[in-house]
């Protein structure tokens, strides 16, 4: 067995370079997982693309991991070899306070939420036995492809954002942002029961492929007012709920004009730390405006959305337009931020 094996490794904004390096050793209680496809996420690129370890490289991403057992520790006796896995980066005590309350979302243990997998840009990685005990993995059925399963990982976040804000008929729902994300919150709309989805993007190609998930209306807003746009749409109403899924705070303070008196807005993507967004607060207040973040979801909602991803009736080959081989990452970033690709997945072993 080689001791060695090829990763991902960033060395600062926007340098990735694929390397190799050691392979991970398996702890008496862990397992070892051969990464059979890892999906590239928008958080992974906006992470490789800027300071986000503060000087501390190189380092590893890639969360939306599945694979194969191919070690198990004396311990371990959960899984065994050959095993095909999905790891679910979240990962919940079910002891602390918001755990019991049913808002696992929101653990307060911070030694078992750090838990949380990152390391799949490589052949390798080492899956602790805290984690498996803690749970947050997932087996994928035989006839389950491994790209189709690591899709899992961000539906969860908008499974549950869809959820919590009960999407379904006769809703309109505006969705601002046709990347990845916001392709999967239109087709869960849809399957929800949502009336009429209308996604908004400065990127044509974006938006021309976003119908394919049940998107009624597109809104070039690179050419047209959005929030005009969006009111001639609803005969002046505007929608009942909007979810802004984009990392700018401008769609933020957008979202609030495109919204019906008494409708719900979500902040979805997550800005620029430290970065303010300007809102009309007197319009929030006479509308009755409710206003709402979305960041992750339960350990109960993580476990439902990972069986509708590998269920047939989720159509997880029309998310994924590129499958590369890991060490062509560069080009997955690239394809990912021209709008060229909706969902890249990467192979380690290509
Ligand atoms: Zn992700
Ligand atoms: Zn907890």
């Amino acid at each position: 067995m080689s001791t060695k094996m090829k990763a991902a490794l960033m060395y600062g904004p926007g340098d990735v370079r694929v390397e190799t390096v050691d392979r991970p050793v398996c702890e008496p209680d862990g397992l070892i997982l051969k990464i059979m496809a890892v999906g590239l996420c928008g958080s992974d690129i906006r992470n490789l693309t800027t300071d986000s370890r503060k000087g501390a490289y190189p380092f590893i991403y890639g969360h939306e991991i599945t694979g194969i057992v191919d070690e198990t520790g004396s311990e371990e006796t959960r899984y065994k070899v050959g095993d095909r896995l999905f790891l679910f980066p979240g990962t919940y005590c079910m002891e602390c306070e918001e755990c019991i309350s049913g808002h696992s979302e929101n653990c307060s243990n911070t030694e078992v939420t750090k838990l949380a997998g990152t390391g799949g840009f490589a052949q390798y990685i080492a899956v602790k036995g805290e984690k498996i005990r803690r749970g947050g993995i997932y087996r994928i059925p035989e006839n389950v492809s491994f790209e189709a399963a690591s899709l899992a990982e961000p539906l969860t976040s908008v499974y549950a954002c869809l959820e919590n804000i009960r999407v379904g008929y006769p809703d309109t729902v505006v969705i601002i942002g046709a990347g990845p994300i916001g392709d999967f919150m239109a087709q869960l709309s849809k399957i929800r029961g949502a009336h009429r989805v209308i996604m908004i993007d400065i990127n044509r190609r974006r938006l021309e492929m976003a119908r394919q998930f049940g998107v009624d209306e597109i809104i070039d807003s690179s050419e047209t007012d959005p929030i005009e746009a969006v009111l001639q749409l609803t005969g002046r109403k505007g929608a009942d709920k909007v979810i802004s899924a984009t990392p700018v705070n401008a769609t933020q303070t957008q979202s609030i004009h495109m919204v019906r008196k008494g409708g719900l807005v979500v902040f979805f993507g997550g800005v620029p730390k430290g970065s303010m967004t300007e809102l009309d607060c007197n319009l929030i207040h006479y509308n009755n405006i409710w206003i709402k973040g979305h960041f992750g979801a339960s350990y109960d909602q993580s476990m439902r959305a990972f069986r509708l991803a590998v269920s047939p009736e989720f159509p997880s080959g029309k998310f994924i337009t590129h499958v590369l081989p890991l060490d062509e990452i560069n080009k997955g970033i690239q394809l990912t931020r021209s709008g060229e690709a909706i969902k890249v997945v990467l192979h380690p072993w290509d």
